[in-house]
């Protein structure tokens, strides 16, 4: 298999996975970061009645004149109403949030009223009819469509979400994303090295990943280089998964058993080879429903393939939209870069801002992607397109953001 261009791999996988059918019901206090699996209609009215959005006086804007003297009836503040009617000359204490009183139709603001003996107040403000007031409904109302299916719910959606009258919401159930990480020289994180041992940092930043991407992440531990390990590991993963993600032995090599031990476990392969720097051994299958994803072993090809692949698989199972789609942002380059060959190139990068205002993105000297020291420290992901030429400082790139 040559290497497929990263572009229609990924629509491959994408087109492959399906959204998720289970619908749960999230308590407001536990849906952030969840995606909501259906439109959300208000059910109430915000708000529901007409509201000063001040402290001062209600009264009627006809009888405002310079020097004017209202009598003061009675008072309305936040959840205690004024049960009266303002008449003519006459004005309600108001505080913010709090019912505009019947008969009433303006708000003047306490600053601009003097207060007379007698309970009485003058203002020498002109204020016209609906100042200082916000009126029924000016948020929303009952039956507005104000959420979409498919959002991934943050604390503004939330807030509203109460207001429009809901206590709980319609998510998606979490992909259950299942971590496999070969490798004879790996030892889990905490443990005492081996000799020629190294720690297995894969697992962790591929469930951290796979989680703030909306999945459940299990890690299932490090597996030996021998292919009826890599087999029953695999054959393990795939109970109870929605996708089995595999870290190191995607190549070709004498201790790479993934490929193999994903087709006995009935996977079929889409694609094993893709046009991306880092990462080319990089694997996808599926088995009915079940989908497979193989990273390969470096850190950072395997953080960067996560951000690439995992993270719109994920995407794509919760129903959220344009799951392909990554949010490039234009930048200019604080390097000069040499020609590339056929595949897409993703950089670690800093950003600075220009005099001028540019965002600049400066790559790492080196890009060896066992390098996590730099990938931490990276703003930004330069994507340079298979085949792209020789590149001065101050040429026009493509960034995301990490
Ligand atoms: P592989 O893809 O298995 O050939 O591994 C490529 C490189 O990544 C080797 O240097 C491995 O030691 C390293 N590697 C593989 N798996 C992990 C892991 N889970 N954590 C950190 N490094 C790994
Ligand atoms: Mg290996």
């Amino acid at each position: 298999m040559s290497l497929m261009p990263l572009s229609e791999a990924r629509q491959r996988m994408l087109a492959a996975a399906s959204v998720l059918t289970e619908i749960e019901t999230a308590p407001l206090g536990s849906s952030g970061g969840r995606t909501l699996a259906s439109d959300l209609l208000a059910l109430r009215t915000q708000p529901p009645f007409a509201a000063s959005a001040m402290d001062g006086y209600a009264v009627r804007a006809g009888d405002l004149a310079a020097g004017g003297i209202l009598r003061v009836v009675g008072e309305s503040a936040a959840g205690h109403p004024f049960g009266g009617t303002v008449g003519s000359g006459q004005a309600v204490r108001i505080f913010t949030g709090a019912p505009v009183p019947t008969g009433s139709d303006t708000v003047i603001i306490q600053e601009n009223v003097t207060k007379l003996d007698g309970g009485c107040i003058s203002t020498n403000v002109i204020e016209p009819f609906g100042r200082h007031i916000r009126g029924a409904g000016v948020d929303f109302q009952t039956g507005d469509l104000l959420l979409t299916g498919g959002m991934v719910l943050d604390s503004r959606h939330i807030g509203l979400a109460a207001s429009m009258g809901h206590a709980a919401l319609p998510v998606r159930r979490k992909p259950r994303v299942m971590i496999v990480s070969t490798g004879d020289e790996l030892a889990e994180p905490g443990a005492s090295l081996g000799e020629a041992q190294i720690v297995s940092s894969n697992s962790v930043a591929l469930a951290a990943l796979a989680e703030a991407a909306g999945g459940t992440a299990f890690d299932l531990g490090i597996v030996k280089d021998s292919r009826d390990a890599t087999s029953e590991a695999i054959a393990r993963a795939c109970e109870n998964a929605d996708l089995v993600v595999t870290s190191g032995g995607a190549s070709v090599g004498d201790h790479d058993f993934v490929q193999d031990a994903l087709k006995a476990n009935g996977f079929d392969i889409a694609f094993w080879k893709v046009a991306i720097r880092p990462g080319k051994p990089l694997m996808f299958g599926s088995k009915g429903g079940l989908l497979c994803l193989g990273l390969p072993g470096n850190p950072v090809s395997s953080q960067v393939c996560g951000l690439l692949f995992l993270k719109p698989l994920l995407r794509k199972m919760l129903g959220q939209p344009d799951a392909a789609y990554d949010r490039r942002e234009p930048a200019v380059l604080g390097a000069p870069l040499a020609a590339n060959d056929i595949r897409e190139e993703y950089m670690r990068a800093k950003l600075a801002r220009s005099a001028d205002g540019d965002l600049v993105a400066t790559p790492f000297v080196t890009q060896d992607s066992s390098i996590q020291r730099l990938m931490a420290a990276a703003d930004a992901l330069i994507i340079r397109p298979a085949l792209s030429p020789a590149m001065p400082a101050g040429a026009k790139c493509e960034i995301i953001r990490l």
